[in-house]
């Protein structure tokens, strides 16, 4: 992608930003979803298949797209609304490309990239979210040998578009003797016989983001929607981690710039001791070296990005990436809140929600410890 292809989709996104998600999303995390409409409006500007190939509707660009799509969406400031929206690009679709059979891809990508389905990716269990080959979902054929249906047992935790998605990438043991290799990727549809949707989880912060349980009951599922190759589901949900940690270290560096911005402008106007907060020097300085900070941020989540979109390994740059703009981005809202005083502190205030939706980024995606696990093997 060139520098003034990039220029257009970068202005193009943020223009809808400001049109059609700043001004409504209070709302969004009052009834804590985002309207379906938003994801078919961003469906129809092309914005929810930038990866995925033209003749399915996509822009076929690579893992850059990814990271200005996020950046872009995290300088919303509304977090759940991000999330939502990634989570449907970046973190379960890219399942199915990936994948998918030819018929699978058909069936499934076209409606995705338009945004009549949205999708959701159920990996993480009650028991088990860091150490993923510890997940105890089963799915077992209904007879023996291939090509029968499956049925699957179990449940999921954490579920990002849990209740509103209708499409799920679900992780399931299909030989619970054989560790890692024993783990297959399913497609379940909502409405499927077994599948229900449990609790709607009540969260701290991305509170317009849907985030419930899963739970399988004897869960039917075709042997059409087995994706991918029977035992090969670990390898294919470490894969697709990659993407999605360039995904929310992006959103986080959005989130970064934009409370850097809104505190900026707060503190050029706020007096105290006869003169504006931009001019105590400990105050400018802090906000300089942030700003530092997420600058060098964004650059390192471009360049795990490039890596990725050459096709090199990129898992160490990508887990730096991931662990240090998480952890950035809580730096920045602390420091922000903090120089906002009592406003700050206001369910009114902007930056009083950065605050709480912050709080995540350091857990979800791969934790900020797993991160560093991932870059001490590389060191
Ligand atoms: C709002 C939200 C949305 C989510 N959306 C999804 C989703 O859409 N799909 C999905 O499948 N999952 C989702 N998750 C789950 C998320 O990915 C997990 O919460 C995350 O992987 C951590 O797993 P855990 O919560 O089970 O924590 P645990 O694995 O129990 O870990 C707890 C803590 O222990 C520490 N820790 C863990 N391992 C190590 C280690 N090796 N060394 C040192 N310290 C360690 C970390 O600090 C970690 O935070 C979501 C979670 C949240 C909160």
């Amino acid at each position: 992608m060139d520098q003034e292809t990039f220029q257009l989709l970068r202005e193009s996104i943020r223009r809808f930003v400001e049109r059609e998600v700043v001004t409504k999303a209070q709302a969004w995390e009052l009834q804590g979803f985002v309207p379906r409409e938003v994801l078919r409006e961003m469906g129809r500007l092309g914005f929810l298949g930038l990866r995925y190939p033209e003749e399915f509707g996509g822009g076929a660009l690579d893992a850059r797209a990814t990271a200005l799509l996020a950046e872009e969406l995290g300088r919303s400031t509304f977090g759940g609304f991000a999330i939502t929206v990634l989570v449907h690009t970046d973190m379960a679709t890219p399942h199915l490309v990936n994948a998918g059979s030819s018929e699978q891809i058909q069936r499934y990508l076209p409606r995705l990239v338009s945004g009549e389905l949205i999708s959701a990716v159920a990996i993480t269990e009650p028991d088990a979210g860091s150490d993923v080959k510890a997940i105890r979902t089963s799915a077992r054929r209904v007879s023996p040998g291939p090509g029968g249906d499956w049925v699957l047992n179990g449940s999921k935790m954490f579920i990002t578009n849990g209740a509103l998605a209708d499409l799920y990438f679900v992780a399931a043991k299909t030989d619970p003797a054989a560790g890692s290799k024993g783990i297959s990727m399913f497609m379940v549809e909502k409405g499927m016989p077994g599948f229900s949707v449990g609790r709607k989880l009540d969260k701290m912060g991305w509170r317009s983001s849907d985030t419930a349980e899963l739970v399988f009951d004897d869960c039917r599922v075709p042997a059409a929607n087995l994706l991918g190759e029977e035992g090969k589901g670990f390898y294919a949900v470490m894969k697709n981690f990659q993407n999605e940690r360039i995904a929310i270290a992006a959103m986080t560096m959005g989130e970064a710039a934009r409370a850097l911005e809104l505190t900026l402008e707060y503190v050029r106007t706020r007096k105290a001791f006869g003169a504006t907060l931009w001019d105590k020097q400990a105050i400018r300085q802090r906000l300089s070296m942030l700003a530092a900070k997420v600058e060098a941020g964004r650059q390192l989540v471009l360049h795990a990005a490039s890596l990725d979109a050459q096709g090199g390994d990129c898992v160490k740059e990508v887990s730096m990436a991931k662990a240090y703009c998480a952890e950035l981005l809580n730096d920045v809202v602390y420091d922000c809140l903090q120089f906002h005083g009592g406003f700050g502190y206001l369910k009114e205030s902007t930056i009083e929600r950065m605050y709480r939706d912050a709080r995540v980024q350091p857990i979800g995606g791969g934790a900020t410890e797993v991160m560093l696990e991932e870059v001490a093997k590389r060191l």
